[in-house]
């Protein structure tokens, strides 16, 4: 076994890429709020943390907050579950490295959901950031500590999504860049070299690897202690009529 820290990405279906901020993936259908499957996920994945108990990171797009039924959600989850914490997974969904680079707009972006997350959360907020879809290129990782962000969970260090790492394709690149900052990277579980992680759980054969490497995960840690980071989204619990768990002995 070995020790694992758990996150869950908070996207709903409107954050994704092929909704929204993606330069060629996004077919521009912009939506508002919590939508209903989303409110069906929450409501399961409530239930499965309430049965668990598990330590686990929640990665908050901050624009979220905005919404009263997302806002009130958290803020309950938070007052029952002292064990949780959150992080920041940008203010919107923007996929940053998939457009010219753009530091002004990025460090204003990250500021702005800083502080309205760590309003929000309180004691339960940590200075740990993920890039929105895992679109992280080398130039953002200095702005990321400049915004005052003291670890990044952002790199899937697969060739498979090698394209998302910024303008050389290189994860080696962006973790260089993070360590040169000073920041502390905590990348996701990879098997065989090909992800394990959010959208890898429900994709044919990736989600069959995924399986095997998750089942050897634990104890449920925070970062500092973690040999392994592994992420999957709130979203996930409403597939398979609520029942959806994911791959771990909990
Ligand atoms: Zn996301």
């Amino acid at each position: 076994m070995r020790p694992v820290w758990l996150t869950v990405d908070s996207d709903d279906i409107r954050h994704t890429p092929s909704s929204q901020g993606h330069p060629t993936r996004s077919k521009g259908a912009p939506h508002e709020g919590t939508s209903n499957e989303m409110k069906n996920a929450m409501k399961a994945f409530r239930k499965w943390l309430d049965r668990t108990q598990v330590t686990l990171t929640i990665f908050v797009i901050a624009d979220q907050l905005d919404d009263p039924i997302f806002n009130q959600w958290l803020s309950d989850l938070l007052k029952n579950h002292p064990q949780v914490t959150i992080g920041c997974h940008g203010l919107t969904h923007r996929c940053w490295s998939a457009f010219p680079e753009d530091v002004d707009g990025f460090l204003a972006a990250i500021v702005e959901a800083d502080i309205k997350l760590h309003k929000f959360a309180g004691d339960a907020w940590r200075p740990w950031f993920r890039a929105p879809a895992g679109y992280i290129a080398p130039w953002m990782a200095p702005v990321i500590a400049k915004a005052g962000f003291e670890l990044d969970s952002s790199v899937n260090p697969s060739w498979l999504v090698r394209k998302k790492a910024g303008p050389w394709k290189d994860w080696n690149a962006v973790e260089n860049a993070l360590k040169d900052s000073g920041l502390i990277s905590r990348p996701w579980l990879t098997k065989f070299g090909l992800p394990t992680c959010g959208p890898a759980l429900s994709i044919p054969f990736l989600r069959w690897n995924a399986k095997r490497a998750w089942s050897r995960l634990g104890p449920f840690v925070l970062p500092d202690e973690a040999e392994e980071t592994v992420y999957w989204h709130i979203l996930d619990h409403g597939k398979k009529n609520g029942q959806w768990r994911p791959p771990l002995i909990t």
